[in-house]
């Protein structure tokens, strides 16, 4: 089963068979070749804290959530098939310009009945919107999550790996960079997507 264009989904993080994170997110495409959803300013989605409402970003043992409005401009996230990673279009307010391009390591997707599931990985890339240099976001986290035995040392190489493959595909201008996506517009006529029922189920 594809999704169609225009199509409200989950984007899930899942940690320990529990649910980390929820987006809802707008399809743009579901192919063989890219996975593409649209995070639309205003959507809220379900992001992990603290029993004390505190925003968390490591996993941990116990969590609850707190709603996350985004702002400003959407972001695309581009997501090519069982990359174990997302490239993210960030926009600027009022869908100028990309901003910047975002590259989050995260677990291959999974399709779901709502979407699909992954897990979000610490370890982020910011990219220059001319496509030009990049550099590691949250290397400090990620170090800290790595030490607290979240991921192996093995596992820590490898998403480090996969970082810097896809940090040169940007510099080469490989798909999903210099695509055209940054001339892409979202239809004015889709209203702002909402989590499902269910999304905090996992099957
Ligand atoms: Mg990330």
């Amino acid at each position: 089963m594809r999704w169609r264009a225009g199509e409200t989904v989950v984007l899930r993080d899942i940690w320990r068979g529990r649910v980390w994170a929820a987006k809802p997110l707008i399809v743009v495409a579901d192919t063989p070749a890219l996975t593409a959803l649209w995070m639309m300013p205003g959507a809220v989605s379900k992001l992990p804290a603290l029993a004390d409402g505190t925003p968390v970003r490591i996993p941990v043992r116990e969590w609850s959530f707190y709603d996350k409005t985004w702002r400003d401009g959407g972001a695309l996230f581009l997501i090519p098939p069982g990359a174990a990673h997302a490239v993210w279009a960030m926009w600027s307010p009022g869908h100028t310009h990309v901003q910047s391009w975002y590259i989050n390591l995260q677990e291959p997707l999974r399709r779901t009945r709502l979407g699909w599931d992954t897990m979000d990985q610490v370890l982020d890339i910011t990219v220059a919107p001319d496509l030009t240099a990049w550099a590691w976001k949250d290397e400090q986290e990620f170090t800290e999550a790595v030490a607290a035995g979240v991921w192996s040392g093995g596992q820590a190489c490898a998403i480090r790996s996969e970082g810097e493959r896809a940090a040169a595909r940007a510099l080469a201008g490989a798909p999903p960079f210099r695509d055209g996506w940054e001339r892409w517009t979202p239809d004015p006529m889709w209203p702002i997507p909402m989590l499902p029922v269910g999304w905090d189920v996992v099957e």
